[in-house]
């Protein structure tokens, strides 16, 4: 039975875990050019992340997310995904990558128990994609595309930010390249966790937005319910069959009351929600030489802290310090 339930009735089965905040592009709403990273000593071990994990499963959490910063920039990441799934309780884990190193790394992801597959991708124009993440590598997120497939992977994800002003002509080249490998496309609503405080509402290029033009472009989209209620996306699917859409859109259609989901960053810092901004260090509790009765208060308290909802739309909106690729998307 799970014992991480708020004070709004949600209870907390699902735990992102980042890996590490470091990463080999630099996408413009993520971090910074120039970045100072964790040092090495900072960042939770691989025995470390499967305590937290299995002290989170006994809380009732079923599924986990690793994320980054880039998580395959994480040397040997499989040996971890192999622990983790070896965990009692533990159904269910995903993975979000960039996808740059993905095509080496594919199979044995795969063949450690690895099933679900989320790789982000904004733009299939090279130059475009240089101006998005800083940095080129297009052609090896598609080949990392191709590996995931070829190892295995069966219902891989797509996950596009869209920015007002810059995506609009990435929309439809992206739905259809999506619609012919199968993939389901997610566009994420741009969010303000970006490194320079260039967010602004009026660069959110709205869920209503993207749904008009891909309805005029490709054809109709109805909506449909997803199998877990507390996935995040707004699903729609193509009236004819080919495929579906999801979109985050933590701005439009904020997710907040059916979230179930806490994170733990690279640096062992556990965040009750993205926008949280308090933390209860694990990484000090551990070291400091904490048992686990210790840490499962931790989840419980922080969980019993949660606020209702991240208020982005509201002047009492609050930035965490943190920037998305320290804290894991
Ligand atoms: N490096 C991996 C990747 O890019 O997939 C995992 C970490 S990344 C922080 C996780 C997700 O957060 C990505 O899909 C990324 O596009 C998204 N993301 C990063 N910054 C964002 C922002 N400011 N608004 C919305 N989504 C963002
Ligand atoms: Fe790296 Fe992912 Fe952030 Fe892009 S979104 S800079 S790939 S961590």
């Amino acid at each position: 039975m799970s014992r991480l339930v708020d004070r709004f009735g949600r209870t907390h089965d699902n735990l992102r875990i980042s890996v590490t905040d470091r990463c080999n592009i630099r996408c413009v709403y993520c971090m910074p050019e120039s970045v100072e990273f964790l040092p090495k000593a900072g960042i939770l071990s691989f025995e470390e992340i499967e305590r937290i994990a299995r002290v989170a499963a006994s809380l009732g959490v079923t599924k986990l997310r690793i994320t980054g910063g880039e998580p395959l920039v994480r040397s040997s990441l499989w040996i971890l995904i192999e622990r983790l799934t070896a965990i009692d309780g533990i159904r269910d884990i995903g993975l979000t990558t960039n996808g740059i190193l993905l095509a080496d790394q594919a199979r044995k992801l795969y063949d450690a128990g690895l099933r679900r597959l989320n790789v982000s991708l904004d733009t299939l124009d090279p130059g475009r994609f240089l101006a998005m993440t800083r940095r080129t590598g297009l052609e090896d997120v598609l080949a990392g595309i191709e590996a995931a497939h070829a190892a295995g992977f069966e219902r891989i994800k797509l996950n596009a930010v869209a920015i007002k002003g810059f995506s609009e002509p990435d929309l439809v080249p992206l739905a259809k390249f999506a619609r012919e490998k199968g993939l389901e496309l997610r566009f994420i609503e741009y969010m303000p966790l970006d490194a320079k405080d260039a967010w602004e509402r009026s660069k959110v290029l709205l869920m209503d937005e993207i749904l008009d033009t891909l309805r005029r472009e490709i054809g109709p989209l109805s909506p449909v319910a997803g199998d877990d209620p507390h996935a995040p996306a707004t699903l729609f699917a193509y009236d004819d069959g080919i495929g579906r859409l999801g979109f985050i859109a933590s701005v439009s259609h904020p997710f907040c009351r059916s979230c179930n989901r806490v994170r733990i960053t690279a640096d062992g810092k556990l965040r009750n929600c993205l926008f949280a901004v308090d933390e209860i260090d694990l990484r000090a509790l551990i070291r400091a030489g904490a048992d686990d009765a210790k840490l499962a208060r931790a989840f419980v308290d922080s969980v019993a802290d949660k606020w209702e909802g991240h208020e982005i739309n509201t002047a009492r909106f609050i930035k965490p310090d943190r920037l998305m690729h320290s804290i894991g998307g």
